[in-house]
């Protein structure tokens, strides 16, 4: 079931963050937002898919930055929910860069019953060189002020985390433990083999390998499990044969099938991972061939799409490439967008973050060992030390 919508409410930004997927020289159609019209197409084909299902839903407000829409647009947008969904559980979510929130925005979350991740990279230098506005200024301390706010008010906060090269993540951990966060995800800086074989564009991935590893040391030193890291409790979860949710740890076909992207045009899509195939490797991934306003447009359909998608490109699948590798049932070849190579346009080959996920993974490894977890991996190769 697809129980996961990320809407792109808006093509627009207060920030110009030089890794943006979305806003950038280049960008078409900036200042776009998703009309009214696609708004009560998308509540009335979603809202007729997810009746009668017990799960909730999750409608994910993304951007650009959603909160450039305002108050008085955004109450529009959530209001016109309640006829469409009936006695469906639906749970609105913003993601927002953050600057925006003040005091009125934090009421109207709290009234709102809406939900709010917020994007921080690491603490104050990196982020304030990764995320700065349109007058070159850092963003960190207006951040720092929105997430207190919300904390005071009892809005607990998601944080979102793009794990650069230059990140340093135990710096960042301890920043969240004083902020009071509870959920941190780590992103891997979005790349493909063919990114990667572009000049100034290749991530150093072995240097985020030791950011991760670095964070998750300190992670499971300081065992804090009020600090959530999907990341890093997937890898575990993964390691001991059990069911992860983490797409950075193997997408599975289960999960492929459950999230879908809104385009502020309509346009149905996978996720972001596969739109940087599009923009940077001259591919065709990201959009899934539906619109909201077509005519016989529902979302039984864009299940079917996605399922079919993940099936005909193997994303679901560990490639072969992976098979001897000693993180082969952990890693699972990492997000399957990651896995993309222009050479032959296909996926099927080990993640552009392998220089990452594996000495992440053998750290992981070496935790559960510690721990006296080892003979619990479900891969006997694992079970014995080396
Ligand atoms: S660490 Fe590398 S080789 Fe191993 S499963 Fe992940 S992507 Fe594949």
């Amino acid at each position: 079931m697809i129980s996961t919508l990320v809407i792109k409410a808006v093509r627009a930004c207060n920030l110009r963050c030089p890794y943006c997927y979305y806003i950038n020289e280049d960008t078409q159609a900036y200042g776009i937002t998703l009309s009214d019209t696609l708004i009560h197409r998308l509540y009335q084909t979603y809202g007729d898919y997810a009746s009668g299902r017990e799960d909730a839903v999750n409608l994910i407000w993304h951007g650009g930055e959603p909160l450039i829409l305002g108050r008085r647009r955004f109450q529009e947008i959530l209001d016109a929910q309640a006829p469409y969904f009936g006695d469906a559980q639906v749970r609105n979510v913003v993601q927002t860069n953050g600057t925006l929130i003040d005091a009125e925005w934090v009421d109207f979350f709290h009234d709102n019953s809406v939900g709010v991740g917020i994007s921080l990279d690491g603490v104050r230098d990196t982020h304030d060189a990764m995320r700065f506005d349109s007058h070159d200024r850092g963003t960190f301390d207006r951040i720092v002020e929105a997430i207190n706010l919300l904390e005071r008010s009892g809005i607990g906060v998601g944080v979102l985390c793009v794990a650069g090269p230059e990140i340093d993540g135990v710096a960042f951990l301890r920043l969240l433990k004083e902020l009071g966060i509870h959920g941190c995800d780590f992103l891997i800086p979005m790349t493909n083999h063919a990114v990667q074989r572009q000049p100034g564009q290749e991530v150093d991935m072995e240097k985020v390998g030791k950011v991760l590893r670095d964070a998750f040391l300190h992670w499971v030193g300081d065992d804090n499990p009020e600090i959530r890291v999907p990341l890093f409790e997937s890898l575990i979860l993964n390691a001991l044969g059990l069911r992860s949710v983490c797409s950075n740890a193997g997408a599975t076909f289960e999960q492929l099938e459950t999230v879908a992207v809104i385009e502020t045009n309509g346009d149905i899509c996978m996720d972001v991972e596969f739109g940087e195939i599009d923009r940077l490797a001259g591919g065709d991934e990201y959009r899934l061939g539906a619109n909201l306003a077509d005519q016989d447009f529902n979302f039984a359909r864009v299940e079917e799409m996605l399922k079919s998608r993940t099936e005909a490109k193997g994303l679901a699948e560990t490639p072969s490439e992976c098979w001897p590798c000693p993180a082969r049932t952990m890693c699972r070849g990492s997000h399957p967008g990651s896995r993309y190579d222009d050479l032959d346009g296909s996926f099927q080959h080990r993640s552009a973050y392998c220089e990452a996920m594996l000495p992440l993974s053998l750290e992981v490894v070496d935790y559960l060992d510690r721990s006296g977890l080892r003979p619990n991996l479900i891969d006997p190769r694992l079970r014995t030390v080396a």
